[in-house]
């Protein structure tokens, strides 16, 4: 079966090297010295190894029951979710004040990562407790943060987001979930939501959703959602438990993966809910923690990636079939390992240089993320907005690639179950949907935040790249030629594309649209390119100063420059059907296709 160990040193050279955590000035960053991020780095990958990951194929198999209206959770799943509430992790980010460690978010994102890797569903749990308490901590009132904050940080209760409805998903100003306000301040909510993770489980004493509803009288559309806490279990003034509230789990879904998760349909009828934030404004509310939710879920795929190309590469040294042309490699066994063949060097090599590349790209995004947050930094937040949809939508359609190709290693032992790479693909296919499906993040992408403060946050993000390369070019010939030079053609390309639209979206809308996810594609590579060209230049530094293990730069160095050289240059294919317009997209009346 599957084994899975945490990337510690990855996580750390990206981190310290990469990034200068410790001498960054974001509040809270001077803490993060190598020898401390280490060790929680290492703690947590000990429970992801040993605790979480052995989990993973047992909740794939057994799934989660509904019984008498309660969700059995797979067998052992209570246990290690005791331990993880035990280590503290839940609350790693959390305020001390609500019993959390107040840690920077981008510990909290590599953290995250080990998790994810070893048991996405088991972790979505906590995943969305985290989600629901940060709303509440953005938007709450004191008294709602009091009495809901404390048990959700350390997680004896968990969260939910509760926003799909059968007929709803993308288009949510159709909702039709309702909230009839009560004399003593309260709401009654009846309606019914559907797909909603972690909606009923035996993990937690209480379960506290985040509703979408309309308030009858709104206005029409999404202008007229407003978001709600329905406790499963109501709170009384002491804070102990009371009566159970008019929500209940009518279904849960059977689905391709995550099995351990359970995904519900929810019934409200009559429920008691509190209004969170204020009337009406309920899609603001939920949007104050979307870059962090589309983070973790991007994170998702980088994630499934790390542990199938894990799983795979231990395969291709050990699966002797065929011989190197070149040589052989093996004179006493009976063929070589299948890692001599350079078609599946190149298959691993696509997912080693893409999970690399991924790593530093979201704990930059989370680095992105506690600067605006801890630091109040405008352009941080403008910058993390703009790049939001590119790591949800890029990471998330790359991570379940990669699985896939991390199962072809294994040929026909990739398909059958008995190996356990089925799972990967299967549970990393679901991030290319939930939290906004991708075609809707391209479509924020270039409909939205492209022009958003008047583009400025798309040229900020041109001349960080264009500065580095300014700053960084003419030390090393090489090094310019294998990095910086195809950087600099990707960045042009995706310039170009941007052009493009301005010009031509203008006259079509269409224009724009017809190529939003290749534009998303590109982003995400020239963001891949840009990462590679600081972790190339951080590890050609680390070799030119002898600090290190030169061995683990030199492999940075020659993953870096295969990305450069392999991945990178889809710009120009993506530039080339952008430009081909809306035209050959739009042909077809609809019923002709
Ligand atoms: C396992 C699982 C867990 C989930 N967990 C939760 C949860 O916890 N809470 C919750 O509220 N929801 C949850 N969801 C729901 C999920 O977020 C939605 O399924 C998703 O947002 C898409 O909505 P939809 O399924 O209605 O698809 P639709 O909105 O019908 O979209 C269908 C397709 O059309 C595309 N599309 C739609 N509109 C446009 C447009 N304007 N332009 C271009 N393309 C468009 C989309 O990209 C998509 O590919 C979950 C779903 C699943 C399967």
């Amino acid at each position: 079966m599957p084994t899975y160990t945490a990337p510690t040193k990855d996580m750390q050279f990206v981190l310290h090297d990469v990034l200068n955590i410790a001498g960054s000035d974001i509040p809270g960053y001077a803490d993060l010295e190598p020898d401390f991020t280490s060790a929680i780095l290492e703690e947590a990958g000990k429970i992801s190894a040993e605790v979480l990951q052995p989990l993973n194929a047992v909740g794939d198999a057994e799934g989660c029951a509904l019984e008498n209206g309660v969700v059995r959770t797979p067998q052992g799943f209570k246990e290690a979710f005791e331990q993880v509430k035990a280590g503290g992790w839940p609350g790693l980010d959390m305020p001390e004040e609500f019993g959390g460690q107040n840690m920077p978010y981008v510990l909290n994102t590599a953290v995250g990562e080990m998790f994810s890797a070893a048991n996405q569903a088991f972790t979505m749990y906590q995943g969305l407790t985290h989600g629901a308490a940060s709303a509440i901590l953005a938007h709450g009132s004191d008294e709602q943060k009091h009495t809901y904050l404390p048990k959700m940080v350390s997680c004896d209760w968990t969260g939910t987001m509760n926003l799909t409805e059968p007929h709803c998903g993308t288009d949510l100003g159709l909702m039709r979930t309702k909230a009839e306000p009560q004399d003593d301040g309260s709401y009654k909510l009846t309606g019914q939501k559907i797909f909603i993770s972690s909606g009923e489980h035996d993990m937690a004493e209480n379960i506290i959703h985040l509703v979408l509803a309309k308030i009858p009288g709104g206005p029409e559309g999404i202008k007229g959602v407003s978001l709600f806490i329905v406790p499963k279990f109501l709170v009384k003034e002491d804070g102990s438990l009371g009566a159970r509230n008019g929500v209940s789990c009518g279904k849960i879904e059977e689905k391709i993966g995550i099995h351990g998760n359970s995904t519900c349909v929810m019934n409200y009828d009559g429920a008691t809910g509190y209004l969170l934030g204020q009337q009406h404004k309920g899609m603001r509310a939920m949007f104050t923690m979307m870059n962090e939710a589309r983070l973790a879920v991007g994170m998702q795929g980088l994630a499934q990636a790390e542990v199938a190309f894990q799983n795979a590469l231990d395969y291709a040294k050990d699966r002797l079939q065929g011989r190197d042309v070149t040589g052989v490699k093996n004179p006493d066994g009976p063929a070589d390992p299948l890692i001599v063949h350079p078609d599946v060097r190149r298959n691993l090599m696509d997912q080693k240089s893409f999970t690399e590349g991924a790593r530093a790209f979201t704990l930059w995004g989370a680095m992105l993320i506690d600067q605006a947050h801890r630091a109040g930094d405008k352009d941080a937040d403008g910058l993390i907005s703009l790049l939001t949809p590119v790591i949800k939508g890029f990471l998330t359609d790359q991570g379940y690639d990669m699985t896939v190709q991390a199962q072809q290693v294994y040929g026909g032992h990739g398909y059958i179950e008995e190996w356990g790479m089925s799972q990967f693909t299967r549970d990393a296919r679901i991030a290319m949907i939930y939290e906004g499906a991708n075609g809707v993040q391209a479509l924020d992408l270039v409909g939205r935040k492209l022009a958003q403060d008047g583009g400025k946050h798309v040229m900020a993000f041109f001349d960080l790249v264009k500065s580095y390369i300014a700053e960084t070019k003419g030390q090393d010939a090489d090094f310019d030629r294998d990095f910086l030079d195809p950087l600099k053609a990707a960045s042009k390309d995706l310039q170009a594309a941007g052009m493009y639209f301005m010009a031509e979206g203008m006259k079509n809308p269409n224009n724009a649209l017809a190529g939003s996810y290749d534009f998303m594609h590109m982003f995400g590579h020239v963001c891949l390119g840009y990462m590679w060209a600081r972790m190339g230049k951080a590890a050609r530094e680390a070799l030119d100063g002898g600090t290190g293990d030169p061995e683990f730069y030199a492999t940075k160095l020659a993953t870096g420059r295969y990305y450069m050289a392999r991945q990178l240059p889809a710009t120009a294919l993506h530039l080339a059907r952008i430009q081909s317009g809306a035209e050959p997209v739009m042909a077809l009346e609809a019923a002709n296709f």
